[in-house]
């Protein structure tokens, strides 16, 4: 078996949005060479740029389908049923697009999401169809389970979206611990058996639910934790007795705006750097797993973080990744633009 692990950075710009058009903005210093699958990012004064190469470059035009098949998530899920873990996250910037590459539903008023046709549904709820049709098409001795759970980290504790009783005002969160196989869990989670993609759906979607009312119990905002939905899939054969465990985990990460921008103080500040020090160690973690050659033995700072513990199974060793680094296409976001390339770039 091999043991690299295999990062794949796309880019995805999100148009202006409606209201960014009607205050001004525009995007004049962002070109997308989608030949080469280039980047280029203009200085304000336009006399500088940088260029960046990325494995795809997805830009405004790009639909929430063509991203899944861009992005290959077709093979990507053909993997996780012969055995191999996953991750795909998103990366960027508050407004930038991660939500709504990863679920893109809009909620009507008792938050459930509304929808009408699937055109604009984002990766995570397409990945847990696709993979039941997988499923479903596999030789009939080989009995499927996928496991789902639901979690949100914020300021380094972790809530159970599963488990609306978890997320009241005061609790310390859930506790990570690591078993015989070198492996971190986490506490008491709730962890639900499912057999069709309407099961993991419904789960999904109570924990989206719950992600918006914990927002307002915890006093954050959505866009200041982590959410991972693990997706371990059990598979059986009936005749041989083997077992195939995997297992897939679909990100929604933090903003990745810097101290400075937000102008935060006290509370405020100790929470950005608490998100900056997850994300500082998830490029860390990224950066070494990119350049371990085999055999190599380097040091990965899993332990650093919450995050990068829970993703160590599914980002490290054997793993396919996926990051998504997403972009808002106007000017006014040159830095945090230029930061997210410069971030994403060392995952290559
Ligand atoms: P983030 O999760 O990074 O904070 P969101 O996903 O919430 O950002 O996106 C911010 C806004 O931009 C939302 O209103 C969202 O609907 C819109 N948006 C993001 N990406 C796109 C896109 N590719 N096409 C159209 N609208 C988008
Ligand atoms: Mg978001």
């Amino acid at each position: 078996m091999e043991t690299t692990t295999h990062i794949g950075v796309v880019i995805r710009l999100r148009p202006l949005l409606p209201d960014e058009i009607s205050s001004g903005h525009i995007n004049s210093r962002i070109n997308c060479d989608l030949l080469n699958q280039q980047i280029t990012l203009s200085s304000p004064d336009m006399r500088q740029y940088k260029r960046f190469q990325f494995d795809q470059i997805l830009d405004e035009t790009v639909s929430q389908d063509e991203v899944f098949e861009k992005c290959n998530l077709e093979l990507l899920i053909k993997k996780v049923i012969e055995g191999f873990n996953a991750t795909i996250f998103a990366y960027g910037q508050t407004g930038s697009g991660k939500t709504f590459t990863m679920e893109g539903y809009q909620y009507d008023n008792s938050l459930k999401p509304i929808i009408k046709n699937d055109e604009n549904i984002g990766i995570t709820p397409r990945i847990i169809k696709a993979l039941f049709n997988e499923i479903q098409a596999a030789p009939s001795h080989v009995e499927h389970t996928v496991y789902c759970t639901f979690i949100q980290i914020y300021k380094e504790k972790i809530y159970d979206l599963l488990n609306p009783a978890q997320l009241k005002a005061g609790n310390l969160g859930l506790k990570l611990r690591w078993n015989k196989q070198e492996e971190f869990y986490v506490e008491n989670l709730c962890v639900h058996p499912c057999y069709s993609p309407q099961e993991v759906l419904s789960h999904y979607h109570a924990g989206l639910k719950n992600k918006i009312m914990a927002a307002h119990n915890l006093n954050s905002t959505s866009s200041r934790s982590h959410c991972l939905l693990s997706l371990t899939i059990e598979a059986v054969d009936t005749e041989s007795g083997g077992i195939l465990t995997s297992k897939l985990q679909l990100v929604d990460l933090a903003g990745s705006e810097r101290v400075s921008l937000t102008g935060n103080e006290g509370l405020a500040l100790k929470e950005s750097i608490e998100i900056n020090k997850s994300l500082f160690t998830l490029r860390q973690v990224i950066t070494t797993l990119s350049n371990i050659k085999e055999g190599d033995g380097a040091h990965v700072p899993y332990r650093d973080s919450k995050l990068t513990s829970l993703l160590k199974q599914s980002i490290g060793g054997n793993s396919f990744c996926l990051m998504v680094a997403c972009l808002a296409a106007s000017d006014n976001y040159y830095e945090e633009n230029l930061s997210t390339l410069a971030y994403a770039s060392k995952a290559i």
